[in-house]
């Protein structure tokens, strides 16, 4: 009998033909995340086992659990005992189960069998298993099954060595009573890779999050106006790379200079569409960065209507000035929406702290809330735009955040 946790998947099983390729990217996912070897996690039919060393201690397990819970493509997880397809076997984990928790066990008085059987070869139906197994709990426990809501549940999964053991793995059973929940989504790396740009603050980084969650890995570019402003943003920003880096790995940000572009805005151009001449060099420069880094897209943290500067029309303007595809996963999230989900995931703390954003530098008192593009353009050309963005670029500061141990 060995101790392992069960990973549990749905989105990667819809995945068809594709499947593999994703177990393949979890599989890897789950390693980097938790440090164990690729030995350690195998793809077995339906799940992922994943087998930390024998007699590994207590906080090194605990390290585990964190992992698997910020891995993305994980819907959830179980410490499970494993043993082999065989129905003594499963008894005896059942036991397993039990005794470790006497405490526990004092607690409950009804429970619940859940068998599944991949292995079709195995004897016994998973329905037989639910009765023999069931017979067994109560008469060696005195204890009552409650189908509708026990308190306890024993799962029981028996699976066969075929059917998607990519690494030929042997067949088993495992046995659990707790199901963590994973964050869902799909592993990163199966998807094409992003820029987001990150402002410091909290819309961003939560665009970020989602971003890595349906399985895109992604790389940082945050503007900032030193030594016009302090380093607060900058300092800022790498924080919340920090978080980000353990959903997603090492995280890659561009720091990049917009000072010199926004006085030539404030200079040159009417009062008025500062904010989207900003945002229209801003993107020109991230486009240019996503694809040194072969990223296929940008990302923002835009919501519709929020500010002045993110109605439809506006958010037009600033598309237009694109070549890249930008996509703007917060699109149709309420300012609460978004606050909730940046406590869930620890950036909202970081973004929360003061700083001068470069965009609040010298902002218009009546910003175009409605800007024409012909109007912004008609200003854009009074700017050397290209000679900006190659400025910019020139100027900026590639840093790489590594992914934090796990705490
Ligand atoms: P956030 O909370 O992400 O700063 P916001 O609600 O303050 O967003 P804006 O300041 O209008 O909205 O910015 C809209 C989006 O433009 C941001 O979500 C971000 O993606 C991008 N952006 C704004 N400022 C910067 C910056 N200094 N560096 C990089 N990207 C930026
Ligand atoms: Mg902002």
């Amino acid at each position: 009998m060995q101790q392992v946790y069960v990973v549990h998947y749905h989105e990667i099983a819809l995945k068809g033909r594709n499947r593999p390729d994703f177990l393949r990217q979890l599989q890897e996912n789950i390693c980097r995340a938790t440090g164990l070897r690729k030995g350690s996690v195998k793809i077995v039919s339906g799940r992922l086992l994943v087998r930390p060393p024998l007699n590994l201690p207590l906080e090194k397990g605990e390290k585990i659990v964190r992992a698997l819970q910020r891995t993305f493509g994980i819907s959830s997880f179980s410490p499970a005992a494993l043993v082999k397809a065989e129905y003594g076997e499963i008894v005896q984990a059942v036991k397993s189960s039990i005794v470790p928790s006497m405490e526990l066990f004092t607690k409950w008085n009804t429970f619940a069998i859940r068998a599944t059987r991949g292995d079709k070869e195995f004897s016994l139906t998973s329905k037989e298993i639910e009765v023999k197994l069931g017979d067994f709990v109560r008469e060696k426990f005195k204890k009552k099954v409650d189908l509708e809501s026990p308190d306890v549940t024993f799962y029981v999964e028996v699976f066969s060595a075929k059917g998607g053991s990519a690494s030929g793995g042997p067949g088993g059973a495992v046995v659990y009573t707790e199901k963590i929940p994973g964050p869902g989504g799909l592993p990163v790396g199966t998807q094409g890779k992003a820029a987001v740009m990150l402002s410091g603050g909290i819309d961003s980084p939560v665009a970020a999050y989602r971003i890595l969650k349906r399985g895109a890995p992604i790389v940082g570019v945050h503007f900032h106006s030193y030594p016009f402003t302090s380093r607060a943003s900058i300092d800022k920003v790498k924080e919340l790379a920090g978080v980000l880096a353990r959903y997603g790995g090492p995280f890659k940000l561009f720091l990049v200079p917009l000072t010199d572009a926004q006085k030539a805005v404030i200079q040159n151009c009417e009062e008025r569409y500062r904010v989207l001449l900003y945002r229209r060099l801003m993107v020109r420069i991230a486009q240019e960065l996503a694809r040194h880094e072969g990223a296929q897209a940008l990302v923002t943290g835009e919501a519709l209507g929020q500010v002045a500067s993110q109605t439809i029309e506006n958010i037009g303007v600033t598309d237009a000035a694109a070549t890249l595809l930008i996509l703007r996963p917060l699109i149709g999230y309420d300012k609460e929406e978004i606050i909730a989900e940046a406590k869930r995931i620890g950036t909202y703390e970081i973004s929360i702290l003061p700083h001068d954003d470069c965009c609040t530098i010298m902002m218009p008192k009546n910003p175009a809330t409605r800007a024409r593009l012909s109007d912004v353009e008609r200003e854009e050309v009074k700017l050397e735009v290209s000679r900006l963005i190659d400025n910019a670029l020139e100027c900026a500061e590639l840093i790489t955040l590594p992914s934090p141990p796990l705490s």
